[in-house]
């Protein structure tokens, strides 16, 4: 991937936007929970403290949600969608709510991308030139949608009288249970669909990078949202988390985060009421570059990706299929451009690579260095010496990795990269295979210029999306995974569809 220059904020906007985020955790303080229209304070016993990665400091501690506030929100959901304005309204009168939506978002891009910094880790300067406009992007994306989803009215029967066709309605109230990393991405690609396709919603946001939801939710109720069709209960995965994904009433969870979890939600569809699901969940992304590719470019890329978000990113590229003629050459410009990379607080623009989330995240992200070491890959470049109070690390890159090993097997999320070389008489085949050799199949990546390979590679990669030399074209398309990587799709079209249910009528004269 790689970031467009973000526009550098003016430090009166900058001010202004610390103030803001003063001020916002005054009232999470206070009262975090949005149900129904109020904002009201959790009854969990184990309240939540949310922590800037950076630091080490506690921002805000917050009351979190109990089951009997999820029990309020499932019902307010419940309320909106059956008796108040929202199932009634027009679909351009949605849409215009979610354009309002998308015009604030805009208008606080600044304060937005500060939340996010503080309490997710990542830079600024990331945020501002991805997470945040990509979240205006998707939501007018959205919008766009609401009215435009539509059933089929196929050719009449040719024996006996009537007529038939099928209609798509919302599915009805849906759970967005969403992760760390990309904590204001994540919540907007899940509410903006669900709202465009006519649903209400309960956001439980993740208990480390709570507070940019919090604020979404409070642009929601400015852009006019009708009480009870967004409300917010953060809280912990195992208390709020599980009794959303528990509830009887709740129609559809749409959930990202880790297979383990994802694992959890789908088995108390199981033992509750058959709900439907979108799961997003983990990767171990390839990144198969052949000798014909353009090594620099590829280098880049690869680099840009491990950098964002620290590797904290689901599809990031970390299982480097490198093609044995260029294995040596790749790395040494690998090494060049990741020995580059500034670690530090995102807060300042200079900064590549901001924190990891967490001190035991940190430590995990230790304890796989140290299995690759152990298993007898070779360290090329160590980052485990990244100082503190901070929850830093290094980029960091393994060669001679093998398909066994747990640095190439597991889902690190953190900035670790493993290079493999390939050869053979078919080198696609021979790369392919390696490719997928994985449990996960969230993403692949190709660098080649020669077509043929390329298309032959498109077609035998186990992956949700194929990302080639790069990528190319725009607007949100579909995203999802293959395998344990999960199902169903965000965004595009595929991503609209999930959250409605299809109803066939058949009418007889
Ligand atoms: P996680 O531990 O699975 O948590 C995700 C969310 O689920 C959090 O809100 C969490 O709550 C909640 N949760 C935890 N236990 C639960 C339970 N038993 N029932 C219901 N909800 C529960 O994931 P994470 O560490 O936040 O995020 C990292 C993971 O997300 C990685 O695996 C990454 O690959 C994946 N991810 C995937 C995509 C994608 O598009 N495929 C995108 C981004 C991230 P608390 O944390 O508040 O306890
Ligand atoms: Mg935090």
């Amino acid at each position: 991937m790689s970031l467009p220059a973000s526009p550098p904020s003016d430090s009166a906007g900058h001010e202004a936007a610390r103030l803001a985020f003063g001020d916002l955790c005054q009232r999470a303080a206070r009262h975090a929970l949005h149900i129904d229209g109020r904002w009201v304070t959790g009854r969990s016993d184990r309240p939540i403290t949310t922590r800037n990665p950076a630091t080490g400091e506690a921002l805000v501690t917050l009351g979190a949600a109990s089951q009997a506030d999820i029990d309020d929100a499932v019902r307010a959901a419940r309320r909106a969608l059956t008796e108040g304005p929202w199932s009634r309204m027009p679909a351009a009168e949605r849409a215009a709510c979610l354009h309002r939506l998308a015009d604030l978002l805009e208008a606080h891009r600044d304060e937005l991308a500060l939340i996010e910094c503080l309490d997710g880790g990542n830079p600024m300067r990331s945020l501002r030139g991805f997470d945040v406009p990509h979240a205006v992007a998707t939501t007018r994306d959205h919008a766009g949608w609401a009215g435009k989803l539509s059933g089929e009215v196929p050719l009449a029967p040719l024996a006996g009288a009537g007529f038939a066709y099928t209609m798509r309605e919302p599915v009805g109230v849906v759970a967005a249970i969403t992760p760390w990393n990309a904590a204001l991405l994540m919540a907007v690609r899940k509410l903006t669909s669900a709202l465009a396709a006519g649903c209400t919603c309960v956001l439980k946001p993740a208990e480390l990078a709570p507070l940019s939801t919090l604020r979404l939710v409070e642009l929601c109720e400015q852009a006019g949202l009708p009480p009870g069709v967004v409300n917010l209960v953060p809280g912990h995965g195992d208390e709020a988390g599980r009794a959303l994904s528990h509830h009887p009433d709740v129609n559809l969870v749409t959930f990202t985060g880790s297979t383990r979890v994802g694992r959890e939600i789908l088995a108390a569809s199981g033992a509750s009421n058959l709900k439907r699901m979108v799961l997003e969940l983990g990767g171990k992304s390839p990144v198969v570059v052949l000798r014909d590719a353009d090594l620099e470019r590829a280098a880049t890329a690869v680099v840009q990706e491990i950098a964002f978000k620290s590797g904290q990113y689901c599809a990031a590229g970390t299982r480097l299929i490198v093609e044995q003629a260029v294995y040596d050459d790749f790395n040494a410009l690998l090494l060049q451009q990741l020995k580059a990379l500034r670690v530090g607080d995102g807060l300042r623009e200079d900064v590549d690579l901001g924190p990891l989330i967490s001190q035991p995240q940190r430590e995990r992200v230790h304890g796989y260095v140290a299995q690759g070491i152990a298993a007898g890959a070779e360290l090329l470049l160590d980052g485990r010496d990244a100082p503190g109070p901070g929850y830093f690390f290094r980029p960091t890159l393994f060669g001679r990795a093998r398909g066994d090993m747990a640095i190439v097997r597991d889902e690190i999320f953190g900035p670790v990269l493993s290079a493999m070389p390939v050869a053979g008489d078919d080198i696609v085949q021979a790369a392919a295979a390696l490719a997928n050799d994985s449990s996960y199949g969230l993403a692949a990546k190709v660098w080649s210029r020669d077509l043929a390979r390329v298309h032959r590679l498109v077609r035998q990669l186990q992956a949700g999306s194929v990302i080639v030399n790069g990528g190319g074209g725009e607007g949100p398309l579909p995203t999802g995974g293959y395998k344990q990587s999960g199902f169903g799709r965000e965004t595009g079209h595929e991503g609209m569809l999930a959250f409605t249910e299809l109803k066939t009528v058949r009418i007889g004269y």
